[in-house]
């Protein structure tokens, strides 16, 4: 691995207080390029731009992937990623669909190990702080053809997350659009996917929605996703959320949710979850709590479930009371290491991993 140290670092202008997420970038990023059939050499250089011509491929035909991951720093300031060898097997199980090249998973870990350690301190501490990591995989072969790009690139940038509090949000659930497609790429973290969200999501976001649960493109009878995060439902003690599937995407935190459920003896069941069914349980009192999971915010909460022409009103739960929020403290305890990892999910980034590279 090539080392290239920034000469101008701005961490010392780093305001763990005060810092916008998603626009602040660490000092460094992690890039390798895929030509001639081969990765070359991986190299850690100053996050900043690199030219392309707007005859790139990965803008014109849209082959591009990514992942969502975060860095957790514990009171003893020891670095931890979580779970990280589901993002590694899952950008290319992405690649794969989208006609893309795998990253052999030792380029994937080593590079996101080198560069969390040599920008550790860029990782806020404390209650919800966290480093948000985006793997990303592009086609950069500038030629106008719509056919597979010869030509990649994998990066890795990062950026500081703050704890925030994410107040209850009221969503829509569609009767119009859908996410994904029988045989489409909706189990893929295609780049695609989002774009294609934006339009619906602005439409609810326009009637007073936050945002959208996805149904099935067949008759919108079925619950998928929403927005960005896997869905969760409970109907008197007993949870539900949808199988994965081509159209569902295999959310680490949803699979994390799963497995501290069943630990702490509550009944789960994976399987179809029935847009009539929540608004029957609604509509009988037994409906209390629907949740959307992913790394950004672990857990968003609903309050609302916007359905046709109704408006389905959800009480709020107190933290004792409340599935998602007690699910929620369990994971983000292990993934801050202030709970035993007991399903071995946590994984140290070592110190000085660049000078033994
Ligand atoms: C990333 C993503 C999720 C959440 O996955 P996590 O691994 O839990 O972050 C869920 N649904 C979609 C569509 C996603 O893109």
């Amino acid at each position: 691995m090539i080392i290239q140290k920034s000469t101008s670092p701005r961490i010392s202008s780093f305001d763990p207080e005060n810092f916008s997420f998603g626009d602040t970038f660490i000092d460094h990023m992690f890039i390798c390029e895929y030509d001639n059939e081969k990765w070359g050499e991986p190299r850690i250089v100053p996050y900043g731009p690199i030219g392309f011509s707007p005859a790139m491929m990965g803008v014109n035909y849209g082959q591009a992937c990514f992942e969502g991951m975060k860095a957790y720093k514990d009171e003893n300031d020891d670095v931890f990623l979580f779970r990280p060898e589901k993002n590694a097997k899952r950008i290319n199980k992405s690649a794969s669909r989208l006609a893309m090249p795998e990253v052999p998973e030792e380029i994937f870990m080593k590079g996101l190990q080198t560069l969390i350690d040599l920008d550790r301190d860029w990782i806020p501490k404390g209650e919800g702080m966290s480093l948000y990591i985006r793997p990303v995989i592009f086609a950069t072969e500038e030629v106008l053809k719509a056919r597979i790009s010869n030509k990649y690139m994998f990066a890795i940038v990062a950026t500081p997350a703050k704890s925030y509090y994410s107040a209850p949000v009221s969503v829509k659930i569609s009767d119009h659009y859908s996410r994904a497609a029988n045989g489409g790429v909706g189990s893929a973290k295609a780049a695609g996917n989002y774009a294609a969200s934006f339009y619906p999501t602005k439409l609810a976001n326009d009637e007073g929605f936050d945002q959208v649960i996805w149904t099935d493109d067949t008759a919108h009878e079925y619950f998928e996703e929403s927005g960005t995060m896997n869905v969760f439902v409970r109907i008197n003690d007993t949870i539900y959320t949808p199988k994965t599937s081509e159209k569902i995407l295999d959310g680490v935190t949803r699979d994390s949710f799963l497995k501290l459920a069943d630990k702490k003896g509550i009944k789960v069941i994976v399987g179809d979850v029935k847009v009539k069914d929540v608004v029957e349980a609604f509509d009988n009192g037994t409906l209390k709590e629907v949740w959307g999971v992913g790394t950004a915010v672990v857990t968003s909460v609903f309050k609302a479930l916007g359905y046709q022409d109704r408006l389905l009103n959800l009480p709020i739960l107190s933290e004792t009371e409340s599935f998602a929020l007690s699910l929620k403290k369990d994971l983000t305890d292990i993934q801050t290491n202030k709970a035993e990892d007991t399903f071995g999910w946590r994984m140290k980034v070592e110190k000085n991993i660049l000078e033994e590279a």
